[in-house]
């Protein structure tokens, strides 16, 4: 009998998470002739009562709930990692905690897993609470990102997906990226893949973690890892400033002008380069951070506690 492990992330999700148990554990226990199965919530430190009630959790159901509590709030994709490192299904499936990806798809995915395909991407057809300014930017990101990079990243794509064993020994194993972005991994390791169209209906309970400002910051650290396109930006401009002082040249000497009359062309000028030098300066700056913080090798989660799971040893598989 395969085992399902579901990774939960969780970050201060005392209103909802207890709905999202009760609904997930029955749809698995519905599965339970099929699969036998193990939650996994990761505790991504949460500063309300979140971890008290998962420890609760843990106590209904020692054998199917585990918990692994983060030492401070280290980010949605840290937490989805641990999940994978510490999960011992064959098949894999991360959900968030907020019931926006729907527990009731569970049977289905682990159907289209069983029967061949080795991953499966939930797409969303539609976001409700995300609003007009997140949709629009998302599908920016995605058009962008697919037209800046070889890689090929399903718009819509989200954070909801099902992965078999295989594919995640691959993952734990060779992706360990400081700057992260488990999704665009998973849709770019190759193996059968498939996906899924859903509905991302209204948040449970809270508000959403991710603000405009931090969806930004998070879209241009994915940008810069997966594609090396801006560093190229550079030479683009140095070419484009070279036809423009040899065309000038031509017209200076064509035109037999004497030293040119106008000031603000030349302050004009003078900025629009200086501006272009400047931020080209920023885009290696980006980079170097990123290369920064992959050369230091810092932990990406730093476990604080695990309990429950049976009686299974809490080592990670990787
Ligand atoms: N989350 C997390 N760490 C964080 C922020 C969020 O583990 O620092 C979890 C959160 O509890 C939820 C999931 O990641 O289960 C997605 O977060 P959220 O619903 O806020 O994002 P959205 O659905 O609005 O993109
Ligand atoms: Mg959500």
């Amino acid at each position: 009998m395969d085992k399902l492990s579901i990774i939960v992330s969780v970050y201060n999700e005392e209103a909802g998470i207890r709905r999202f148990y009760e609904v997930c554990a029955e749809v698995l226990s519905s599965l339970s002739e099929k699969y036998s199965y193990e939650m996994i919530f990761v505790n991504d430190g949460s500063s309300d009562k979140s971890s008290e009630i998962l420890r609760e959790f843990s106590e209904e159901d020692r054998d199917h709930i585990r918990v692994i509590e983060f030492s401070k709030n280290f980010g949605h994709e840290a937490a989805m990692t641990a999940g994978l490192d510490y999960a011992s299904g064959d098949i894999l499936i991360f959900l968030d905690a907020d019931l926006q990806h729907p527990p009731a798809l569970i049977p289905e995915i682990a159907r289209r897993l069983s029967e061949g395909a080795d991953i499966v991407n939930m797409v969303r057809t539609k976001n409700k609470t995300a609003g007009l300014v997140k949709n629009v930017t998302s599908g920016g990101f995605y058009a962008l990102i697919n037209r800046m990079s070889d890689l090929k990243l399903e718009p819509n794509a989200s954070d909801f997906f099902a992965i078999k064993k295989p594919v995640a020994e691959v993952l734990r194993k060779s992706y360990r990226e400081k700057v992260r972005f488990l999704r665009g991994y998973v849709q770019n390791v190759g193996f059968v893949k498939e996906t899924i169209a859903f509905e991302a209906p209204e948040r449970v309970a809270g508000k959403s973690h991710y603000s405009i400002k931090k969806l930004f910051r998070f879209s241009i650290d994915t940008i810069l890892c997966f594609s090396n396109m801006p560093l190229k930006l550079g030479i683009y401009a140095g070419l484009f400033t070279a036809l423009l002082g040899i065309g000038l040249i031509v017209y200076t000497l064509l035109t037999r002008q004497g030293a040119p009359s106008g000031y603000a062309t030349i302050i004009i000028v003078l900025c629009f380069m200086f501006s272009m030098l400047f931020i080209i300066t920023g885009i290696i700056g980006e980079y170097i951070a990123i290369l920064f913080s992959e050369l230091k090798d810092r932990p990406i989660y730093i476990v604080k506690d695990i309990y429950g799971g049976g009686d299974r040893e809490a080592a990670p598989q990787r």
